[in-house]
């Protein structure tokens, strides 16, 4: 079966890892801080904070932000579900912002249609989570315009867009959001097994989520209710989680990126061919935004007709193509559902949802293999 997506993990990547085994320290060593440094510096944020996955970054960065009962977090419906998770986690509400039928992201405009409402009836989130689909980047810039008029925070969900472009800057670097989250799972565009990552530009964010991930814990004195008892003396100052990332994963993810622009810049021909050998066939090609330079996670063409979407999928699994579908919007979940979301919510975004499909999108992906995808696709549309 071809995969939708697979991690690419070198000797390099192996060696490393390695000598962390051997090394004294498993957690809570060198690595860890080597790492976030060097996310940091490629994002072009002043501040990383790495966990034990997307999810925790997502979770730590609300509290961070002061999210809790009684509030309301907007997200887009096409995401998946850990974006809206993260404020039932606070204790939080959730709502959702349809997306923009060409780049799949949350449409800017209903954005700020839905936030003149909300402010009219008193009813504005408190935090907007802006979701880069397929690895492109949302409109940040007509995004965090809107949440600064509206006094709104905002975390971009960069899960998909590590190593993509917004306005020709990295995606990380929160030009337009209060935090920016990263995600290491193997599927997406580079690895630590399981990780992720919270990057900002405000120190005491930063700090917060630090102490988030390690149990509420310090052993800083200026963090302390009182002086120290001693030099084993540390607090639990507030209610954290065990969230941290392990030294190996550190290591891994240092080694990972090294490859991470060879990973873009070949997702990027990879898609090009995509565009070339499908410009003809009965399928909607993915949008571009001329703002960003898309990481390509994800390469999800568009069935006319959501009646064939099945028989499609079908016929390419059976073909051993692994094709995927991203995503079930998240509002008509069963758990969301019974929080009182229904089909017909978001109309763009179940559009979406009949007519998507994941083609097989990952750096090692041969053109044989390509090719392959390509026609088993083009039959089965027919
Ligand atoms: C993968 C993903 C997550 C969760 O990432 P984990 O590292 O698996 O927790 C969150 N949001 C989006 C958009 C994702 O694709």
């Amino acid at each position: 079966m071809i995969p939708y997506g697979r991690q690419n993990i070198t000797e390099a990547d192996i060696a490393a890892v390695v000598d962390v085994l051997k090394s004294d320290f498993l957690t809570q060593g060198p690595k860890v801080p080597a790492f976030e440094a060097a996310l940091a510096k490629r994002a072009g944020a002043r501040h990383a904070v790495v966990v034990n996955s997307a999810t925790s970054a997502l979770h730590i960065a609300c509290e961070a932000l002061g999210l809790g009962r009684g509030d309301i977090l907007w997200t887009s419906p096409i995401t998946f579900v850990a974006s809206a998770n993260c404020a039932r986690y606070c204790g939080a509400d959730v709502d959702f912002v349809d997306i923009d039928a060409e780049t799949f992201n949350l449409s800017p405009r209903k954005l700020e249609e839905k936030l003149q409402q909300a402010s009219k009836l008193g009813k504005l989130p408190k935090i907007i989570v802006a979701v880069h689909m397929c690895g492109q980047s949302c409109d940040m810039a007509a995004i965090g315009a809107l949440a600064r008029t509206y006094g709104v925070k905002v975390i971009e969900d960069a899960s998909h867009a590590v190593g993509g472009l917004n306005d020709g800057a990295p995606v990380g670097n929160c030009a337009w959001s209060d935090i920016t989250v990263f995600s290491f799972h193997p599927v997406k565009i580079i690895t630590t097994a399981e990780g992720g990552a919270a990057l900002t530009n405000n120190a005491e964010l930063a700090r917060r989520m630090e102490r988030l991930r390690s149990h509420g814990i310090t052993r800083d004195p200026s963090e302390m209710t009182g002086p120290p008892d001693g030099g084993w003396y540390y607090q639990q100052v507030e209610l954290g989680w065990n969230y941290r990332m392990t030294e190996l994963q550190a290591a891994l993810g240092l080694s990972q990126l090294d490859l991470l622009e060879r990973s873009v810049s070949k997702r990027h021909q990879i898609a090009q061919r995509y565009d070339m050998l499908l410009a003809n066939a009965a399928v909607a090609l993915p949008g571009r935004a001329p703002h960003a330079h898309s990481a390509l996670h994800l390469y999800v063409i568009r069935v006319q007709d959501g009646t064939i979407r099945k028989s499609v999928y079908d016929a390419m699994r059976s073909a051993g193509i692994g094709v995927n579908v991203h995503y079930i919007p998240v509002h008509l979940q069963p758990y969301y559902r019974a929080l009182g979301f229904k089909a017909g919510d978001f109309p763009v975004a179940e559009d979406y949802y009949a007519r998507a499909i994941s083609l097989p999108m990952f750096p090692e992906l041969t053109e044989v293999e390509q090719d392959h995808v390509v026609a088993t696709l083009k039959q089965a549309v027919q």
